[in-house]
This record gives C-alpha cells, structure tokens and sequence, in this order.
C-alpha cells in the first residue's frame, strides 16, 4: 500500500472521530446518529471511489469493487461500525477503514479482480446496546431470531425493530428470514480488528493471525442459598454462609482452571459480578443468598464442557458440606469458531512478505467472524497491535501497525480474487 493510502485511510479515522467523539470518548450507538454517521462517512468515500454500494434489509452495508466474473463467489472483508458507549475510535472501524483503503489502491492503479470483492460495513455487532450477539451479520444470513427484533435498547428502552427502522431498515424482510449473503457465493472473509488484549504489545509483534474464535458458556443469573442468621449467636458449625460457599466455589475453581491449562486446554473463567441482597444483607447478619455470574470461554467445545463439569461437581461438594443449595438460573452461550487453514497460512505468508512481525492467538472475545465461519464460509481474522485495551476511549493503534496490517490483508484479499493489472 502506498502512501496515499495511508492518507485516505487517516481521513476516514479522523472523520469518524469528528462525527462520534461523545465529549469523552467515541459513541457510535448501534441503528443510532452514531453507528449511522459511520455508515454514511464509508458509502461517501465508496461513491468517491467508484464502488458498487447496496444495503440489506438490516441496513448492513456493502462496497463492492465488481470482478470481472461476477458470478464467481465473492471475497469478503470488513468489519463492524458501531461501539460500545464511550469506546475507542479502531474497535471494528479498523476493518472497514482497511478494506476500503485496499479497494482504493487497485482503484488508482487500474487492478481489476477476477471475482467481486466487498467490504461489509456490519451492524450492531456490540451487544452493549442490545442483549444480542451478531445481529448484522446473522441478519445478512437470515439467521437472526424474530423474538431478538422485540428486544430492548439499554438506554432507549426501544426495540431493536424500531430503531432499525427509524434508520430506514425493514425489520418485517429481517424477522422473515430473507438472506442477503449465501455460503456458498461467499468464497471467503476476512476480517481485520484491533487486537484488544495486551498480547501483541508484551509479545512485540505487530500482527496476530487468529486460530479461532472464542465460544462461551454462561449463567447469568446464577444464585447460592444459605441461611440468614445473627452475626454473633450463630456459632461456626450452625451456619450455612452463601458468601462463605461461593468464596470456596471461586477459589477451588482458580484450581481446576490451572489444572486444565497445565493439560494443554486454553479458557478463560470469571465472575464478574458478585453480590448479596442490599435488602436482607447487613453486616451484622450472616449471608442467606448471593447472586453471581459465571462467565466460561473457550475455542474448545469441549474444553467448555469440561469446565462446566468442573464448576458443578465442586458446587455439589460444597452444597453437601456446607448446607448451601445452587441455583443456575438460564444457561446461555456461543459456539466456537475455528478459523480457515489455508487462510491462516496465506496471512502468515503475506505478513513476512510485508516484512511484518506476526504470531497466531486465540480471540477470547467474540466477532462477526465466528457468524461467517459457523456457516462454513472459509474465515480469518487479522488483528493489529493496539495499547490500553478496548472498549475504552484510550485505545491506541499505531498508523504503522495499520499500514502492516492493511498490506497485509490486501495481499491475501489479492491473491484470493484473483487481481490482475490492466490490460
Ligand atoms: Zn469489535
């Protein structure tokens, strides 16, 4: 990628900075102003550029420089444009911002591909808005649940069918099902994103090549049962503690988690929230109920299951010790997602063709990717050094790291649509 390219792709991150910075950090909230200015700024400098532009009934958007046989399968890039509230300006833009400043390099130099190549600007990929994981890219696969259209918008309270009509979307073809994308006439994607773990930066590398994608197995509103009782007439022996019981349960499985890891399985295991009654509980009062959350993710369905044993055996020994009772409440959760061989290797190839430092990682957090993969489209993902996290108004990706991650995916973009120069 040349320098002007570079300048094209700094334009589009300053505009969308410019049109979603909420005083403290970025806000593009999803079928909101936010996630539609983004959507607005991409078709802009699509139109510029002379690419094909089409929405779909949930308004996902989609740049297509067209193939000189358009009726091969297409290759598919791209990424979401919609934050989370108070978020970063790279989190899914990066992806777009990239396919876009690739398409705008053969553009100039008169390359044309042998199939379409499209870049997806994807919808409402944040479930910070709606409690829903992959609504645009289900929704480009008919895949999303009617019932998900009724659901709420945290801070509206409207439903996502409202809001997505407000922007113009036709939430009825949506609920019906209709696929825009097909598997079969998506010969791959591949998605680029800010990496938003510390791996790259403590590894020093400036790319990372996804091996899959996390799935999850959750209990969102899970509960341990105790007994109130007084703090000081209830000796050690009569007591059934629930913040006793669920501090053992955490910790024992601190243990299990180690002892997986030490057996080759990689997850992740967190409660992220933890709490008694504020009605009922009181310092001088033995706990009687704590609710919790358990969070469990993995590349490895069965490395989920295990885990899951894990988690109920040892509540089950506790229950019998200490005369607690567990309630789990729903289960919910994702499916991994493994990421495409060959595409892996052909992003490996690229990135030391491009002189990049480069190294394979797991995604713990979930993407539109794992929508593609789980539909058997050949998927990958790319992700580009980014410092302090995401999902905070601090992220910080070097124009460098973009350039590298950019070349690199527009190589592998290249050779799988086939460019040629002009005749
Ligand atoms: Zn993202």
């Amino acid at each position: 990628m040349t320098e002007p390219y570079i300048l094209l792709a700094e334009r589009l991150f300053e505009q969308l900075r410019a049109r979603s910075h909420d005083g403290v950090g970025i806000t593009r909230d999803t079928y909101g102003p936010g996630e539609q200015a983004g959507h607005a700024i991409m078709e802009e400098c699509a139109r510029h550029l002379g690419l094909e532009v089409r929405k779909d009934a949930a308004l996902n958007l989609y740049l297509t420089l067209p193939g000189r046989q358009r009726d091969l399968p297409a290759v598919v890039t791209g990424s979401h444009l919609d934050s989370v509230p108070r978020g970063g300006n790279f989190d899914g833009a990066a992806g777009v911002v990239a396919g876009i400043a690739v398409l705008a390099g053969w553009v100039r130099a008169g390359m044309t591909p042998e199939r379409d190549v499209v870049v997806m600007g994807i919808r409402a990929e944040e479930s910070a808005w709606f409690p829903v994981s992959y609504v645009g890219s289900k929704a480009a696969f008919g895949l999303l649940d009617a019932a998900a259209l009724q659901s709420p918008r945290a801070d509206t309270r409207r439903s996502l069918s409202d809001h997505m009509r407000d922007c113009g979307g036709q939430p009825e073809l949506v609920a019906a099902g209709v696929p825009t994308l097909r598997a079969a006439a998506v010969d791959c994607f591949i998605e680029l994103h800010i990496e938003q773990g510390p791996v790259l930066i403590d590894g020093g590398q400036a790319l990372g090549v996804v091996s899959g994608i996390c799935g999850s197995h959750r209990y969102r509103d899970a509960r341990v049962r105790g007994r109130y009782a007084h703090s000081g007439a209830t000796p050690r022996g009569h007591r059934a503690d629930a913040v006793v019981a669920l501090a053992a349960l955490i910790d024992r499985l601190q243990d299990a988690w180690a002892e997986l890891e030490a057996d080759g399985h990689e997850l992740t295991l967190t409660f992220g929230q933890v709490y008694t009654d504020p009605k009922q509980a009181d310092f001088s009062k033995v706990p009687g109920l704590v609710s919790f959350t358990v969070d469990i993710r993995s590349r490895d369905t069965d490395t989920l299951r295990l885990m899951d044993e894990r988690l109920h055996e040892t509540a089950n020994a506790i229950a019998d010790a200490q005369g607690v009772s567990f309630d789990w409440g729903p289960v919910s959760g994702s499916q991994p997602a493994l990421m495409d061989a060959a595409l892996r290797q052909a992003l490996h190839d690229a990135a030391a063709a491009a002189q990049a430092s480069v190294r394979d990682m797991p995604s713990g957090a979930g993407h539109d990717s794992a929508t593609f993969a789980n539909q058997g489209v050949p998927t990958a993902m790319l992700f580009v050094r980014n410092a302090n996290g995401s999902h905070n108004p601090d992220e910080a990706m070097a124009m460098t790291d973009f350039a590298a991650g950019t070349r690199t995916l527009g190589r592998v973009l290249a050779e799988r649509a086939g460019l040629r120069g002009p005749d």
